[in-house]
């Protein structure tokens, strides 16, 4: 071998910054981070990075909220700034999900997150520009913020390298390396064997292809959403709140500037992407047009925004919408963390800290092994949810 460390995290987005940063806060030995290209050059950088705690299951809105406060307090503990906001968040649905809208409020709330229902009397009042049908049922989320995505990866791998990890952009891991049964390390994309017995695999929509060179099947799968930008016109003085609009299919979000991010809450149709090297990045029309006849439905001033057209970027998805986190039992020393179908910006600080725990054998808590494991699939365990829209968790 000609280096070693302890541990290598392959993926700079912000899963493996995130880690990275956990790990050498624990001081575990010597924590390597490879990214083959730049930070936050996959999901992460385009993420819209919504962070909301409005989930279906106890682990997850724990996750959420633990990250939450993680982020929150991220410029006073690391003194770097992230571009949190906290405009909350709106799900609209109506009567027809009522039951589980309210079971979910009533879950989150009993974990501490200050979240309640709204009738349409009661969102009309809240939102005056905004259209609600007599039916429309909403659950309102005031701690629900966003952070700017490039910034945020930046500042966790700039607080990885402080607490004392080693970031390498611009070299690639070409081959983790195994002897039987366990993992020695690294060949990077130069050609350098790097030894280590533990290699966490956070390389987002590349994870998949770590995994296969290892023959090991993962049902991990590559999609393309669209995301489309607009401008409201300047006479609407409203900055727009958080929504997830289960009724028209879309969430959206304002962006640092005064353009608003309009994604889909559904990826089902969302085009396979088999290589993640070549993938299109441009919008369609057809996106663009769904996407402003979404929005001005519900904000009709929106009709003469200006569209700004988009872009596609890539989610790794899974079977049941949610990711596989947690050591690979066929392999010892490996761990993996992908597959967050959309969702996982917002669960970066917990599954940072999870993995860490599982490594070092200390508490995950609040990531739980069971509920995300690897292998729940193969074992007929999925993650259920009760909304039609598995993206919401
Ligand atoms: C358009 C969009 C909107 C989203 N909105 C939200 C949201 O509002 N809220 C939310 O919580 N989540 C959201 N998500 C999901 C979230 O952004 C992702 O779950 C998260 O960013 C995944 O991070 P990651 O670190 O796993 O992957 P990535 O960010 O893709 O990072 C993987 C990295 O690994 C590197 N890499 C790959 N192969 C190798 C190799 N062999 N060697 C070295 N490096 C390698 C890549 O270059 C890449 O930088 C959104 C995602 C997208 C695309």
């Amino acid at each position: 071998m000609d280096e070693t460390a302890d541990i290598i995290i392959i993926g700079g987005g912000v899963m493996g910054t995130s880690t990275a940063l956990h790990l050498a806060e624990q001081g575990v030995g010597e924590v390597l981070l490879l990214e083959k290209s730049s930070l936050g050059a996959g999901s992460s950088g385009k993420s819209g990075a919504i962070l909301r705690q409005h989930y279906s299951h106890e682990v997850s809105v724990r996750m959420a909220r633990t990250s939450l406060q993680f982020y929150e307090n991220f410029q006073a503990r690391y003194d770097r700034e992230i571009g949190f906001c906290q405009p909350g968040m709106l799900f609209i649905a109506n009567e027809a999900q009522r039951e589980a809208l309210e079971r979910n409020v009533e879950l989150q709330r009993s974990l501490g997150v200050d979240t309640q229902i709204l009738d349409a009397a009661a969102l009309r009042a809240a939102e005056p520009h905004a259209r609600f049908a007599d039916d429309a049922l909403g659950a309102w989320e005031p701690e629900a913020a966003y952070v700017n995505p490039v910034k945020t990866v930046h500042g966790l791998a700039a607080a990885a390298q402080e607490a004392g990890a080693t970031i390498r952009t611009g070299i690639g891991a070409a081959e983790v390396l195994r002897d039987g049964g366990a993992v020695r390390g690294v060949r990077t994309d130069g050609d350098t064997k790097i030894r280590a017995d533990v290699v966490v695999n956070t390389a987002g929509p590349w994870a998949g292809q770590i995994l296969d060179q290892l023959g090991l099947d993962y049902p991990l799968q590559v999609v393309r959403p669209e995301q489309a930008f607009f401008e409201p016109p300047a006479d609407v003085e409203e900055r727009p709140t958080m929504y997830a609009d289960l009724l028209n299919g879309v969430y959206w979000k304002p962006e640092q500037s005064d353009w608003v991010r309009v994604g889909k809450l559904a990826f089902d149709d969302d085009e396979e992407v088999t290589n993640p090297d070549h993938y299109d990045e441009g919008v369609s029309n057809d996106f663009v047009s769904f996407a402003h006849s979404a929005l001005t439905d519900r904000l009709p001033a929106f009709e003469h925004a200006v569209s700004w057209g988009g872009c596609g970027a890539l989610y790794t998805v899974t079977p049941d919408s949610h990711p596989l986190v947690g050591a690979v039992p066929e392999v010892e020393g490996l761990y993996l963390a992908s597959g967050f179908s959309g969702h996982g910006f917002k669960l970066a600080p917990a599954v940072g800290r999870g993995l860490t725990g599982l490594i070092t054998e200390t508490d995950p808590a609040p990531f739980d092994p069971d509920f995300l494991a690897v292998d729940r699939l193969r074992h007929d365990r999925p993650v259920t949810v009760p909304y039609s829209y598995s993206i919401l968790g």
